[in-house]
């Protein structure tokens, strides 16, 4: 039986590089995925036969496009667009937009991937895809990111629909953005449909989606802390990022009774000792949203905290660490640190931030580790709800919605806990989410046939 587990994943992961050269964050996505299914898949003659593995490793569909625009001084610039729809047995297309300049294919179909078991986890109808641009929104005026934007929806609006695809934001990806893409759309398109989410609240968008994603990992941080009759009061906890999931994480934290100690971003990291006060994160959220500043302006403005120049945030002592940067931010030796340190639960707003290796420390030291499919599918569940609310024309409360979303959180943890149990007794949240989210999208892909 083991020969037989490690034979399907060895000759599943050989398929997956031969098809997708050059694409290491996918196969680090579905390695994973791979790992944690192998032993059920190869006692299920039913799903080997019909390759429902191989089927979910291989977009439905993927659009490529050009992306011209003009900048400021008349000059044409010209990006790469993407959209990954990679999976809609049970639901839409839904995973949001990234601007990054290190967008590529590999990195969205990896989001693309991790979207399908997350959107499932939520128990909402709603399918994976993921898409963006390598257009850089760093130092660009408003003016040229909504020219990118219209350009970028010139072409992607006939890819996408309220009952086909409805993007969201992600990195780079904001309100900002995505009100100038719905405003596209819905000249190009003319119809006022809940084609997008995380849309303006004057405008079809939900009450707290833009705090969904913090929130929500805090809520599963929460939940997998109660397992061992604990709580974030009086906790240290260490964030990265200082964007839009940091923030709220961070905001979280603090009502919950934690101590926040850090914030970073691509340059650097910030260590405030005394914590990061409701009026301090009040700066950061001004500092990143409005004036668009770098996070080494908060050493400057608070002289008790230091300013770590190109260095993440894991070596500050912790007994809590959110990540919610970006890809493989915290790798073996970040893993290391933070352990030795004290910290005892991890869990990630940002997706994929840890790497296989990190991982693998924090399952050998049996610590409370929560994988991003679980621990950050908030930000999509208030999507679906936000979806929700706009076929019914609309518009819950934040106290609504938040409870909702807080149930949902409870709900996933739940049944991570029911498959990710190992005999020991730990709560492997990697195997539970794999397992919980790949149950309902298997089953709909059997009873639609060969599609
Ligand atoms: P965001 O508002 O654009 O913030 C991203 C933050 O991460 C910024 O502080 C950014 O710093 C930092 N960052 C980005 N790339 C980095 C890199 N290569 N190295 C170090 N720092 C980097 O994006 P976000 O929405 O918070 O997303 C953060 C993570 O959460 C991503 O992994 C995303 O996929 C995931 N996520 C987001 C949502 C959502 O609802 N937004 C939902 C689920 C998961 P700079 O300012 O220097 O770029």
């Amino acid at each position: 039986m083991k020969n037989q587990v490690s034979r399907y994943i060895e000759d599943f992961m050989a398929g997956i590089q031969s098809r997708n050269p050059a694409e290491p964050e996918f196969y680090q996505a579905v390695h994973e995925v791979v790992e944690s299914l192998a032993p059920f898949i190869v006692e299920n003659p039913v799903l080997m036969k019909n390759k429902i593995l191989e089927r979910m490793a291989e977009p439905e569909r993927v659009i490529m496009f050009r992306v011209p625009w003009l900048d400021d001084r008349g000059e044409v610039q010209i990006n790469r667009g993407f959209r990954v729809q990679m999976n809609s047995a049970i639901g839409p297309y839904k995973g949001g937009i990234r601007f990054h300049a290190s967008v590529n294919l590999g990195i969205l179909k990896f989001l693309a991937f991790e979207q399908v078991f997350k959107n499932s986890l939520t128990s909402l109808p709603m399918g994976g895809g993921k898409g963006g641009s390598d257009f850089n929104p760093k130092g660009k005026s408003d003016n040229e990111v909504m020219k990118f934007c219209q350009s970028f929806i010139t072409e992607l609006h006939r890819h996408i629909g309220p009952n086909l695809d409805v993007p969201a934001g992600d990195i780079g990806v904001g309100g900002r953005e995505v009100a100038y893409m719905f405003g596209q759309y819905k000249r190009l398109r003319n119809e006022f449909t809940g084609t997008f989410t995380g849309k303006g609240l004057d405008f079809g968008g939900s009450p707290l989606r833009p705090e969904a994603t913090g929130f929500g990992t805090v809520y599963f941080a929460q939940e997998m802390l109660k397992t061992r009759n604990d709580s974030f009061k009086g906790k240290t906890v260490a964030i990265s990022g200082s964007g839009n999931v940091a923030q709220y994480a961070a905001q979280k934290v603090i009502e919950l009774g934690g101590t926040v100690v850090t914030f970073s971003d691509s340059n650097g990291s910030i260590y405030d000792p005394k914590g990061i006060t409701t009026e301090k994160l009040e700066y950061v959220m001004m500092l990143k949203n409005a004036i668009r500043g770098r996070i080494k302006e908060y050493a400057e403005k608070y002289p008790e905290a230091e300013y770590w120049e190109g260095s993440r945030p894991w070596k500050a002592k912790c007994d809590i660490a959110l990540p919610c940067a970006t890809q493989n931010e915290l790798n073996g030796d970040d893993a290391q640190v933070l352990v030795e340190n004290g910290c005892y639960c991890v869990a990630e707003g940002a997706n994929m931030p840890s790497t296989p290796e990190a991982i693998k420390v924090f399952h050998d030291r049996k610590i409370l580790y929560g994988p991003g499919k679980a621990a950050n599918a908030g930000g999509v569940a208030v999507s679906g709800l936000e979806m929700s609310q706009n076929s019914m024309r609309l518009q819950w409360t934040p106290e609504e919605v938040d409870a909702k979303l807080h149930s949902i959180m409870i709900n996933i943890h739940e049944t991570c806990v029911k498959n990710g149990t190992d005999a020991s007794g730990y709560v492997n949240y990697v195997n539970g989410a794999n397992i919980s989210g790949f149950h309902k999208v298997a089953n709909a892909m059997l009873a639609q046939g060969l599609v």
